[in-house]
């Protein structure tokens, strides 16, 4: 999953970055309003965190326009500690969810995935297909009959994005999107390798190749 982060502060940026990386997703950091409204529009992220005291463009203004323009990327946005106002002028321009500010990651943690389930429309606070189920802090799946299939970074990754969208084709270059930044070098290749990791420990049945297409995570509830 895939995260715009908008932030000015550059020591907090770099902070949440890293919590967030930590926490399995691919980021990328917009230091001021125009370049977090490109970004936005862009089509690759799953969620952005929004601070709206921002540079060249505030924060609602950002909101406001990717609204304006359809857009409905989940938004949770940052605001000051007690700023009631901001919170409800946020909701107002399309905001999904707030925080205030100082606050503590593992809050945010916890406010992203919920949001992150709740577009996706998974309920109860799990992420479940069929008979697996993804325990997100520990980074490991487990199946109803009770095993635990430890996950590297990048299968964690790549099984979170599968997940949330099961039975949909996934063209290689959507996955690319959703595991590597703008910074970081990209090999295509690395799909199928890890794809193939996953079939290995979860059954080769549950993640079929559409040849051409992509690949397709399939619901195997009997
Ligand atoms: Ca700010």
């Amino acid at each position: 999953m895939r995260l715009l982060l908008v932030e000015d502060e550059l020591d907090l940026a770099r902070l949440l970055r890293q919590n967030l990386e930590k926490a399995g997703y691919t980021v990328d950091v917009a230091h001021d309003g125009v370049e977090a409204e490109y970004l936005g529009n862009e089509g690759i992220y799953e969620l952005a965190i929004l601070d709206l005291g921002l540079p060249l463009r505030n924060g609602l203004d950002v909101l406001k326009n990717w609204r304006l323009k359809h857009n409905t990327l989940p938004v949770l946005v940052l605001t000051a500690r007690d700023a009631w106002y901001e919170k409800v002028d946020g909701f107002k321009a399309g905001a999904d969810d707030y925080l205030g500010k100082p606050f503590h990651t593992e809050e945010l943690l916890a406010r992203i995935s919920a949001l992150l389930h709740r577009t996706h429309q998974h309920s109860g606070g799990r992420l479940q297909v069929g008979d697996l189920r993804l325990d997100e802090d520990r980074q490991q799946v487990i199946t109803t009959m009770g095993q635990v299939h430890e996950l590297t970074g990048v299968e964690f990754k790549l099984l979170r994005f599968f997940l949330h969208h099961p039975g949909q084709v996934l063209s290689k270059s959507t996955l690319m999107e959703q595991l590597y930044d703008f910074d970081s070098d990209k090999d295509s290749n690395i799909i199928e390798v890890y794809v193939n990791h996953l079939r290995q420990k979860l059954g080769k049945h549950r993640i079929e190749t559409r040849r051409g297409q992509g690949y397709v995570f399939k619901d195997l509830t009997p």
